[in-house]
C-alpha cells in the first residue's frame, strides 16, 4: 500500500518547507549522482502571488534537499504558449535555478515513447529530458480547472507533452473527457515520478487552472503514487474520487491505488478534511451525453467560450492556442466558429486577462434546473 503523506504549511518560507520537503523525500530513495526532473507546474507567466505555477520557494526547497542527497537535478517544463524564459523569469522559478546553479529547462524536444502494454494510445510522444531523466519529482499545484475539474499530481504530467503537441491531444479527444483522461493515464504509465509532492498551501478556486481565484488550503500532500495522492485531495477538494475523470480511468484500468484501502496515512493533516465550499468548475455536456451525441451534445449542452470585450487586450493568444483553428481575432473582435469548436477551453487557460468566459448551453440550463447536473 502506498504511503500518502499530507501535512499542514501556513507560508512559504524554508523553515516551514524544508522539513516538510526532507520528510517528502524520504518516501522514495534517491541516490547520488542521480539525474532528477524536478517537474514544476510553469503553465503560464504569472507572478506567485497569482497561483498558477508551483511556488518558487517550493521548487528551491525541493532542488536544495536534491543537491544534498548529492543528486543533480533540473527544473523543467513545457508551457502551452508563452515562451518559456518568460514564465521561468516571472514564476520566480528562472531565479531559483540562478541561485542553486540548477539548469532550468523548457522540455522542447518530443519522442515517441517505447511500446507499453499499459496504454490504450500505442503512440505517444513526450519529451525526451523527461524519458532520459533517471527520475522525475513532480510538483504539482493544487487547482481547479475548467475542462477537467481539478489538475493534481496526475494531471501535472500533461506538461510533458511538448508545446502545441498538446492541442493536438485535445482535438484528438474532443469533447471527452473520460478519453482525455486516458491520455492522462497513458502518460502516468510512461513517465511515472517517483514522487509528486504538491504545492497547496496557495491553491486555486473557480476558473482554474490560469484565471481562477488564489485560494488558501495550507497544505503540502506527497506520495510515491500519483493516483493515491489525487484520490487523497479531490475529496478534501469537494469532489468524490470516483467523479474524477482520471481517477475513474486509474480505477477502470488498474493503475494506482484509487482506494486508499489500507493506505499508509503520514504527516499532520487531517485526511478526512473537507474544504468548505471550493468553487470547482461544474461538470456539463460531458457528463451527461453518450458519445454518439458529441455533435449535438457540442451545441446543446457544452458551455461555450465568448470574449470579455471589457477585459480582452486583442493579444491574440487564445486564437494562436485553438486546436481546432475555431477563433480568429478580427480587429477588436473574437470570431468563434462554434460548429469548430472543440470545447476543450485551452483559449480561456491561456487568456493572460482572464477575458474568455463562458456562456452556458441551452439544455445544460433545463438539466440544472432539473437536478440532472452534477459535480
Ligand atoms: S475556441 Fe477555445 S474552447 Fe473552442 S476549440 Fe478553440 S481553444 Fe478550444
Ligand atoms: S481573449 Fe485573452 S488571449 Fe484572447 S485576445 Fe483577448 S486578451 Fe488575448
Amino acid at each position: 500500500m502506498p504511503a500518502v503523506a499530507l501535512w499542514h504549511c501556513d507560508e512559504y518560507t524554508s523553515a516551514k518547507l524544508d522539513p516538510i520537503v526532507r520528510e517528502a523525500l524520504s518516501l522514495r530513495p534517491f541516490s547520488p549522482g542521480m539525474r532528477v526532473l524536478v517537474k514544476a507546474n510553469m503553465l503560464a507567466a504569472r507572478a506567485p502571488e497569482k497561483c498558477v505555477a508551483t511556488h518558487p520557494a517550493l521548487v528551491e526547497s525541493v532542488c536544495r534537499a536534491l543537491l544534498d542527497l548529492g543528486c543533480r537535478p533540473f527544473i523543467g517544463d513545457s508551457p502551452g504558449i508563452e515562451p518559456f524564459p518568460l514564465v521561468a523569469r516571472v514564476s520566480g522559478i528562472a531565479a531559483v535555478g540562478e541561485k542553486l546553479g540548477v539548469p532550468v529547462r523548457e522540455l522542447s524536444r518530443s519522442t515517441v515513447c517505447p511500446p507499453n502494454a499499459r496504454r490504450v494510445n500505442r503512440r505517444l510522444g513526450l519529451s525526451a529530458d523527461a524519458l532520459e531523466a533517471d527520475a522525475i519529482v513532480s510538483l504539482p499545484k493544487l487547482k481547479t480547472h475548467c475542462q477537467m475539474q481539478l489538475t493534481m499530481a496526475v494531471k501535472n504530467l500533461f506538461g510533458t507533452v511538448v508545446g502545441t503537441r498538446k492541442a493536438q491531444w485535445h482535438y484528438a479527444v474532443g469533447l471527452d473527457r473520460a478519453r482525455f483522461a486516458d491520455v492522462l493515464i497513458d502518460i502516468l504509465v510512461s513517465l511515472p515520478p517517483v514522487l509528486s509532492i504538491v504545492d497547496g498551501v496557495w491553491g486555486m478556486e473557480g476558473r482554474g487552472p490560469g484565471s481562477g481565484k488564489p485560494r488558501f488550503f495550507g497544505l503540502i500532500g506527497a506520495s510515491a503514487d500519483a493516483v493515491a495522492l489525487d484520490a487523497a485531495l479531490a475529496p478534501m477538494m469537494g469532489l468524490p474520487a470516483e467523479n474524477y475523470a482520471p481517477l475513474a480511468a486509474a480505477r477502470a484500468r488498474g493503475i494506482g491505488d484509487c482506494e486508499l484501502n489500507g493506505a499508509e496515512w503520514r504527516g499532520d493533516f487531517d485526511p478526512g478534511t473537507r474544504f468548505e465550499n471550493v468553487d470547482i468548475p461544474a461538470l456539463d455536456a460531458l457528463s451527461l451525453m453518450p458519445r454518439f451525441m458529441d455533435k449535438l451534445g457540442r451545441a446543446l449542452l457544452a458551455s461555450r467560450p465568448a470574449q470579455d470585450e471589457s477585459r480582452c487586450m486583442q493579444c491574440g493568444r487564445c486564437a494562436a492556442v485553438c486546436p481546432a483553428g475555431a477563433l480568429v481575432l478580427d480587429g477588436k473582435k473574437l470570431r468563434f466558429d462554434y460548429s469548430k469548436c472543440i470545447r476543450c477551453y485551452c483559449c480561456h487557460e491561456m487568456c493572460p486577462f482572464d477575458a474568455i468566459v463562458f456562456h452556458e448551453g441551452a439544455l445544460m440550463r433545463v438539466f440544472k434546473a432539473l437536478g440532472l447536473a452534477r459535480r
